[in-house]
């Protein structure tokens, strides 16, 4: 394992643990690796950072000064960025079971491209005349792309909840947007599911869905100018994962739009991905205090500050994680542990087993690669605080959001 230069010794004297901690600096090396590939000549391109995987109002400051845009899925998600000052015209509002009400807020904002899930949202769309102006509209197939991931975290598959099938009904749909003057209907959306490993996914989802685009062209005359490709690119979570070249990976993607766009005498433009995990993922850790250790008759349990609360992955997906004892970084890993948090429930595991040099109490374990899904799902189950988040970035360190307190935990109760 890499060693980090951070001071986490003084970082938890001065903002405590558990603490979220972002290297600010890999999250624009991360965001220039997609910008410096994901690009073509003669084909515009656009980066959709997909705010569920970390948002604060810093994070949104950061994509708007990269220049990146912006997927939202919900109303608080499209606060935080337009409190942040995003730019609206550069957010696409996704989310499948959006509500009339997002509607209307996006059009109050004049949010730039609305990605309808299904076919009700269509309707309810078209329904609504008067928008006050004219988004761009995108609708979300499901290829029934079958990738190799996690059950919860494939979204295409013919009984997925999101997106919709090609089928009569949804070309009559996609007829019905195209010929709509109050929107404009630019293109389709699909996005395979997420913590995808394995690059042929996504050049062959590229492919589908550019014969898709043929079809729609040759058989119905329906000429659309836009494609995205949606994120889910995987990142490296364990030293022994396998490295992703995904410079190799943006530009083969775009090139392959490029070349079937001309062999299909197709008319597309403009060509979208969205990640979310391979911006952030690499770039955050989570600094907890080892509290207790108890041995059971099998296992070496460490018992940290923190809990599933701040790292709900484990729980929901069996995910695994790296970590490392501060100042230890050289001593032989001698030791099987469990790692383990202060929430109520036998899930409650961070770590399930990693091999760490002997841990004694008040020791600081930094759990790697913790950035993306960890603070967006936080909670505050057993009425346990969310923690801190701090950037660093150039050495320098920055609390971004606060830690919460006891008076937090009760302000909604009347
Ligand atoms: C979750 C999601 C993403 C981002 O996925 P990552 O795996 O974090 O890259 C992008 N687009 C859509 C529609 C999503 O639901």
């Amino acid at each position: 394992m890499k060693t980090i230069k951070f001071n986490f010794n003084n970082l938890k004297e001065k903002y405590k643990t558990p603490l979220y901690i972002y290297d600010e600096n890999k999250i624009i090396n991360n965001i220039n690796m997609f910008k410096n590939n994901f690009k073509h000549e003669k084909i515009n391109t656009k980066i959709i950072y997909a705010s569920k995987a970390f948002l604060t109002k810093y994070m949104a400051k950061i994509i708007k000064e990269e220049e990146l845009y912006l997927d939202c899925v919900s109303s608080g998600e499209l606060y935080t960025a337009i409190s942040a000052g995003f730019d609206p015209s550069k957010i696409f509002l996704h989310g499948n079971n959006k509500t009339k009400e997002e509607l209307k807020e996006a059009f109050n904002y004049k949010v730039g491209t609305i990605v309808l899930d299904n076919l009700y949202e269509a309707s309810m769309l078209l329904n609504i005349k008067d928008k006050g102006y004219k988004p761009n509209v995108m609708l979300r197939v499901n290829l029934s792309f079958q990738v190799d991931t996690h059950k919860y975290i494939k979204t295409s598959y013919e009984d997925s909840k999101f997106g919709v099938l090609i089928n009569d009904e949804t070309i009559n749909v996609i007829k019905e947007l195209s010929n709509d003057n109050t929107i404009n209907f630019i293109g389709l959306h699909s996005h395979i599911g997420s913590q995808i490993t394995d690059t042929n996914y996504f050049i062959n989802h590229t492919k589908e869905m550019m014969k898709l685009y043929k079809m729609l062209k040759d058989k119905y005359n329906v000429n659309l100018k836009a494609l995205n490709l949606g994120g889910g690119f995987g990142i490296k979570y364990l030293e022994t994962d396998p490295f992703i070249d995904y410079s190799k990976l943006l530009n083969n993607m775009i090139n392959t739009c490029y070349n079937l766009n001309k062999e299909y005498n197709l008319n597309i433009e403009d060509v979208m991905i969205e990640p979310g995990r391979s911006i952030v993922g690499n770039a955050g850790y989570t600094l907890y205090t080892i509290n207790q250790i108890k041995k059971t008759p099998n296992t070496n349990y460490l018992f940290v500050d923190g809990s599933m609360n701040d790292n709900l992955r484990v729980a929901l997906y069996e995910a695994k994680y790296d970590a490392l004892i501060v100042d230890k970084e050289n001593e032989p890993k001698k030791v099987n542990y469990k790692v383990a948090g202060k929430a109520c429930e036998s899930g409650d595991i961070l770590i399930e087993n990693i091999k760490l040099p002997k841990a004694n109490i008040n020791d600081l374990l930094l759990v790697i690669n913790t950035g993306a899904y960890h603070y967006s799902m936080a909670s505050n189950y057993n009425r346990l605080l969310i923690p801190a988040v701090v950037f660093i970035k150039d050495n320098k360190d920055k609390l971004v959001v606060r830690r919460q307190t006891l008076k937090d935990l009760i302000k909604y109760d009347m």
